[in-house]
């Protein structure tokens, strides 16, 4: 069954991207987010991805129009998906919220709907039960700015089922993605399992005052030729996604270090309202 009706349930940084991807790709598609203010701030992320698609993927007003059209905004969870194929939750990248939402999302969804999961860091078989629909249930993790970074990692817990799977494949190809298959569950993916300890190295030097955000990315930069270096990526990522993998990270065995650079992320970018590209002020002025 090819998929007609797609809800993203989080109209945040990544979600908001995959909403605007689908919609550009054909699908109607519906962002769901907790109440208005959070559904305002959702369209205000949507209108800079018109922006971005007109500059970057040559989209014409046509076509922009075309994609908003095709998007739909709710607060009401059972109205949001009572005709979805599939729901990719890009819900905050914490336990209990993802946990309260899929609880909810059980009880409101159809039987038949299937549920991806965004998350960056958690793997499938944690959510898998409380879906109540467990061979429904997979991951699909997409990167930040969604449209040029094409890239999606497909990943199922041992209960996912393989007619899911790769239904859910060829609905992030009919996107235009570039799909990585896992073969088994990583916590992190492929992507995540090398971007964060690098990134991670990079918060301690800042951390351990060895040098500013800014002379750290040179150094990468100029070494590698990479067109940005961690903080740069940092401030792509969102702060406050980046603050929630730090503190989950730093519960970890022999972790410790890294409570002082969330606490650091907190006081001294959050709190500032240093939130990185989207506050057009993060490690760097935009
Ligand atoms: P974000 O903080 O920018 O957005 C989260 C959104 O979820 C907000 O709109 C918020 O209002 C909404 N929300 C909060 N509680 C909710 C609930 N109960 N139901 C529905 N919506 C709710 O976060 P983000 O950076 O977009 O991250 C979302 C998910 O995507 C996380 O799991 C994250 O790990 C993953 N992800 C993020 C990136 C990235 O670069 N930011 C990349 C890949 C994956």
């Amino acid at each position: 069954m090819a998929f007609k009706r797609i809800v993203v349930a989080g109209g945040g940084t990544l979600g908001s991207q995959i909403a605007y991807q689908t919609a550009y790709s054909g699908f109607q598609v519906t962002i769901y987010d907790i109440n208005a203010a959070a559904i305002a701030a959702a369209k205000r992320r949507i209108a800079t991805w018109d922006q971005a698609y007109a500059q970057e993927m040559n989209a014409t007003p046509a076509v922009i129009h075309d994609t908003n059209d095709r998007l739909a905004f709710a607060t009401d969870l059972e109205t949001a998906v009572e005709d979805a194929d599939l729901v990719i939750e890009a819900v905050p990248e914490v336990v209990a919220i993802k946990n309260d939402f899929y609880a909810a999302l059980a009880k409101v969804a159809p039987a038949r709907t299937i549920f991806a999961t965004n998350s960056s860091t958690m793997v499938p078989s944690q959510f898998a039960a409380i879906t109540g629909r467990p061979a429904q249930f997979m991951a699909l993790h997409f990167a930040n700015h969604v449209w040029e970074n094409n890239m999606a990692e497909a990943m199922g817990h041992q209960g996912t089922s393989p007619e899911v799977y790769q239904q859910v494949v060829a609905f992030a190809r009919q996107i235009g993605m570039v799909v990585i298959q896992l073969h088994k569950e990583q916590p992190a993916y492929i992507l995540n399992t090398i971007l964060i300890p690098f990134v991670d190295a990079a918060l301690v030097l800042w951390v351990h005052g060895v040098a500013d955000p800014q002379t750290i990315d040179r150094a990468w930069m100029v070494a590698t030729g990479a067109p940005m270096g961690p903080f740069g990526i940092l401030d792509e990522i969102g702060l406050r996604t980046a603050y929630n993998i730090m503190l989950a990270a730093s519960t970890a065995p022999g972790k410790g270090t890294l409570v002082d650079v969330a606490h650091k992320i907190k006081s001294e970018m959050i709190d500032q309202n240093k939130l990185g590209q989207e506050s057009n002020q993060g490690f760097y002025s935009y």
